[in-house]
């Protein structure tokens, strides 16, 4: 028999970046299943399609895939690269931006990050563009990420693109609602790509999206992640593809989300200004502002502390009080897997990550749970 005396309370679960839906994603979703469109393709791809390409704006085209990795990948390869080839990318990201040029037989050369937006350096891109031409070797392509939101730095990074004629493939995975100057990120790049992870701003539970300037690269897109099949009655192929679309089903709640997704980056950015507001006097934490001309979508909250030390022990506070918390990610450069990797760094993104924690970030969050966060971190600090 249950005893009552025993039960203890267990506090409420707080999660880093849950997924939130709206109200009609179901609608969608059935929608698909009264017409039996449950296929990778029909009018919920297209009219979630739709839907980006007209919140993005700034003449995009938007292709929806199976994950945002798959988004890279095709991009990547679109762009021309293949076996030994050279691409920049950001160190300070998650594996999946990089990941994909080795999928294409290609070399990732990793780069480090500046302080003020957390992303690619300047002038280690072009260090390193200098130096690999130098060898003999000019980059195919140049990855750059917004990360946590935070646009790059968008005319430093295009100039030196365009001086050097590499084409950029942008990876707004964490970056849909951003913006810099009132252009919307996703849209600077020759390739730009969307992630709908069930931790990114809005999800499809796992998806994304590759986004690009032209019809013929839309088509291409298409084409190449449907199989590559050939025009003719049978099954006919002359090139390799992929199976890389998106189901109908979950470009219905593609569809649902983007109804809401206004509503997401004003409660994310609203979670951020909580504790700045909270957090900004408590000795030794800082936040990272929104340099001039930039617009944070605020996917995660990210607070530096004074050593590693403190933000393990704020991480490990918070764990016992059923709150996750996360590490900012470890640099590509610092990982195992890339340890024979070419890079250019400056100890930035290591700093960072020593030091840096992402907060608890949902557009769900309760002004009671915020509360609950910032006081365990002053507890934690005292
Ligand atoms: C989530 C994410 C990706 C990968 O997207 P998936 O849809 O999970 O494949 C790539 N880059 C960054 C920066 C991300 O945060």
């Amino acid at each position: 028999m249950l005893d009552l005396t025993m039960q203890t309370t267990v506090l409420k679960k707080i999660w880093l970046s849950p997924p939130h839906m709206g109200d009609n994603e179901q609608a969608y979703v059935k929608e698909a299943f009264n017409t039996n469109w449950i296929a990778p393709l029909g009018p919920n791809v297209q009219g979630f399609e739709t839907a980006i390409e007209e919140f993005v704006g700034n003449n995009t085209y938007a292709t929806c895939l199976s994950s945002g990795t798959a988004a890279i990948h095709l991009g990547l390869q679109l762009l021309g690269v293949g076996p030994g080839d050279e691409v920049l990318c950001q160190s300070f990201t998650f594996a999946a931006s990089v990941n994909p040029i080795t999928y294409l037989g290609a070399s990732p050369i990793l780069i480090d990050s500046e302080r003020d937006t957390w992303n690619l350096s300047p002038e280690l891109v072009e260090q390193a563009i200098t130096d690999r031409l130098a060898f003999g070797k000019k980059p195919k392509a140049i990855v750059a990420v917004h990360l946590y939101g935070m646009p790059y730095k968008i005319e430093e990074i295009h100039a030196i693109a365009k001086k050097y004629d590499i084409p950029v493939v942008e990876d707004s995975a964490e970056a849909l609602g951003s913006s810099y100057n009132g252009i919307n990120c996703g849209s600077f790049g020759d390739i730009g790509k969307l992630s709908f992870n069930g931790n990114k701003i809005i999800t499809t539970s796992g998806g994304g999206a590759m986004l690009c300037k032209y019809q013929s690269t839309k088509d291409r897109a298409v084409f190449l992640s449907t199989q590559a099949r050939d025009n003719a009655p049978h099954y006919q192929h002359s090139q390799i593809g992929y199976n890389y679309r998106m189901s109908n089903v979950l470009a219905g709640i593609g569809r649902g989300q983007m109804e809401v997704l206004g509503d997401r980056v004003a409660a994310r950015r609203n979670n951020y200004q909580f504790y700045r507001k909270q957090l900004s006097e408590v000795h030794g934490i800082s936040f990272l502002e929104e340099p001039n001309g930039a617009y944070s979508n605020r996917w995660l909250t990210c607070i530096l502390t004074d050593s590693y030390e403190t933000r393990e022990a704020l991480r490990r506070n918070l764990e016992k009080e059923n709150i996750e918390s996360r590490p900012l990610w470890k640099p590509m450069h610092l990982q195992p897997v890339f340890e024979q990797t070419i890079s250019y760094a400056n100890g930035v993104s290591e700093d960072l990550f020593k030091r840096g924690l992402c907060l608890p970030s949902g557009s769900s969050l309760e002004i009671e749970d915020l509360e609950r966060v910032c006081q365990i971190i002053k507890n934690g600090l005292k």
